[in-house]
């Protein structure tokens, strides 16, 4: 008999199979990427229908068989639902969904992931910071967590802590000394708070404030940053371009 296994995780993508089942991609605790099947979680009376929704947190119990998983059991801790009253933080808590589930693989956990994941989406759904802004931040963290930080301390070149930087897709802040760089040089009040983001415990995350002027001149060098080391088509955000 198959081994019944029980996982905390978040749901990051839900696809039908058939007219009845599904195929969930779950973030796990334990096991990183799992794809799992539901069946019958389409059915108005599944248990299953509820705790297989893009994401839904909870205890989901497995059996395996053959490298493949299939749903026997969710409890739910929190569900998000309120994520969807609103289409703009709908379109920004699907794109931190994309974007994870571009980034892990199967059997290899990310446990700071999952929590940072976790974080960004309650920052969203009670409504504490706008969707750019847990963009942005959850953008910059978690390139902490790929291992594609950037040095902050100073010019990733010469060392000099004193001069006027941009954060350079090399992986940290360089000097105009060094790098003749042609976009604007960053602010000293825009490095401190990438600094903030690269370092503060993931409780205190987002306990910040941030004006509209600085946060545009950090989203920019931040998306800049990301793309160049996370690649892949994001659609969850083309929404916000139509309006
Ligand atoms: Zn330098």
């Amino acid at each position: 008999m198959s081994e019944l296994i029980k996982t905390k995780g978040i749901v990051l993508h839900e696809m039908s199979i058939k007219d009845h089942d599904k195929r969930i991609i779950l973030f796990s605790k334990e096991f990183g990427k799992m794809i799992i099947f539901a069946n019958g979680a389409k059915r108005a009376k599944s248990p299953l229908l509820a705790g297989t929704q893009p994401f839904v947190f909870g205890e989901f119990s497995v059996v395996e068989n053959r490298n493949s998983y299939t749903l026997r059991q969710v409890i739910i801790d929190e569900s998000f639902y309120e994520l969807r009253n609103d289409m703009f933080t709908l379109a920004y808590s699907l794109y931190l969904l994309e974007v994870v589930n571009n980034v892990i693989q199967e059997m290899d956990p990310n446990d700071e992931l999952l929590r940072l994941l976790y974080i960004s989406l309650m920052t969203l759904k009670n409504g504490i910071h706008s969707g750019n802004i847990v963009k942005t931040v959850f953008q910059f963290r978690c390139m902490n967590m790929l291992g594609f930080a950037p040095d902050l301390s100073g010019c990733m070149e010469c060392g000099n802590i004193d001069g006027v930087f941009t954060l350079h897709s090399r992986g940290g802040l360089v000097c105009d000394s060094c790098f003749n760089f042609k976009d604007k040089p960053m602010s000293n009040e825009a490095i401190h708070v990438l600094r903030y983001i690269q370092q503060a415990p993931l409780k205190k995350l987002f306990h910040f404030k941030i004006n509209d002027e600085l946060l545009s001149e950090i989203e920019c060098k931040v998306q800049t940053y990301f793309s160049y080391f996370v690649t892949g088509k994001f659609k969850s955000l083309d929404i916000l371009t139509t309006f």
